[in-house]
């Protein structure tokens, strides 16, 4: 893991200071196949943000981002990685000597198929760096996704070819595009196996781990690398299995974690559920980057369909029909929904889910008040006395 994220933060850094190597950003969840297909190189600000999150610097650089404009109620990943380019800092050239800053886009691309930060957060860079912006609209929470969504999108994904290919210098060539989405497809599927895993009792795996090992499938996606490595993690995993072998000790209550990770908190959070001997197998987090649609025999429409079909811009509807596959596949005992300040998007307590899905399924829920990145809005002692107690009413039930 370490080398290959290495080899990929060295190479973003080499494309910025060559002419001939062109570097696209791009939202995690948007078209990287294309840009892939085009000879970009391709450099995701979210995961850069999840660093400032990881290494607990998020939360003092996120001021600098509302002294120019950007609200502390909005994104905390988009301030952050602001706040971080105001002053200059990047965690990158800690964990990778030589490099000195981010890379510099030569476009930008967006799909708000995840939110609008993301459109707003890419703006920004636009300006800073005087790079084109590019963006596909997205249908927002939908239920059913009809012909009328997919031709839409695909048209989208479409248009973008063209000013793609003036910036790259490349000819799109659909051959390429086929080859790249039949190994994000791989990518996708090896990482869906990957996340399966945990539907075995005991889990060999946790959401904690997973917020880890997703790493290759949200900035390497499309690419053998990333391949080669979900079918390494896999076979290690099945043997974890064979043998028995739990990601915790004694797994007694397995755990589905609903929204954003607080970056800040993984190791301390990971070690509270493993001191109640509670596994949180799952999440829709991690399997945000499992595209079974994408069909290398119909690029665009399998594409348009995969990023639409994603589950942070569906409706309730549509998001509780999943969640109750997700309970029932990976046995779980009750459900975490984390109330994220600065991610309306991608938290699902606040018009009554848990309470519905409780009435439902009699299934027990705790939601949990905190943030992704910003660690003000987060008590670890409330965290602590609230899983506590939510422990204590499922061993109740048992
Ligand atoms: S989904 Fe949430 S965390 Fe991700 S970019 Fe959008 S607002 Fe930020």
């Amino acid at each position: 893991m370490k080398q290959i994220m290495a080899d990929y933060y060295y190479k973003l850094d080499s494309a910025t200071k060559t002419d001939n190597e062109k570097v696209a950003w791009c939202s995690s969840v948007g078209p990287a196949e294309i840009l892939r297909s085009l000879g970009f190189n391709v450099y995701f600000p979210e995961n850069h943000s999840a660093m400032l999150g990881a290494s607990r610097v998020a939360t003092d650089l996120i001021p600098y981002a509302n002294a120019v404009g950007y609200s502390p109620e909005i994104c905390s990943y988009l301030t952050s990685d602001i706040g971080a380019y105001l002053k200059k800092f990047t965690p990158l050239s800690k964990a990778y000597e030589g490099i000195k800053s981010i890379p510099k886009p030569d476009v930008l691309v967006f799909n708000t198929n995840q939110c609008r930060d993301v459109q707003d957060w890419m703006r920004f860079y636009s300006k800073e760096f005087k790079a084109p912006l590019l963006g596909v609209y997205t249908f927002r929470n939908i239920n059913e996704i009809n012909e009328t969504h997919i031709n839409s999108m695909a048209k989208q994904f479409e248009d973008l070819i063209k000013p793609l290919e003036k910036i790259s210098g490349n000819t799109f060539n659909i051959k390429e595009l086929r080859k790249v989405l039949s190994l994000s497809k791989k990518c996708s599927d090896l990482w869906k196996k990957v996340l399966d895993t945990a539907s075995k009792v005991p889990s060999p795996l946790t959401f904690f781990d997973g917020t880890i090992q997703m790493g290759p499938a949200v900035v390497l996606r499309g690419t053998q690398q990333a391949v080669d490595y979900y079918k390494l993690l896999l076979s290690e995993l099945e043997e974890r299995i064979r043998n028995n072998e739990g990601a915790i000790d004694e797994e007694c209550f397995r755990l589905y974690w609903d929204g954003m990770p607080m970056w800040g908190r993984l190791r301390a959070h990971s070690e509270l559920f493993a001191r109640q001997k509670a596994c949180v197998v799952a999440s829709t987090y991690c399997n945000s980057w499992i595209f079974t649609d994408f069909d290398e025999n119909n690029p665009f429409e399998s594409m348009a369909k995969a990023y639409t079909k994603l589950f942070i811009g569906r409706a309730d509807e549509a998001k509780e029909d999943y969640l109750k596959k997700m309970i029932n596949f990976f046995k779980v005992d009750g459900i975490i929904f984390h109330d994220s300040k600065t991610c309306s998007n991608n938290t699902n307590s606040r018009y009554g889910m848990p309470q519905r899905l409780e009435e439902e399924l009699g299934l027990p829920s705790l939601v949990v008040n905190g943030d992704l990145n910003d660690l003000r809005c987060l008590s670890d002692e409330q965290f602590k006395t609230n899983v506590d107690a939510f422990i204590e009413q499922l061993e109740g039930n048992k």
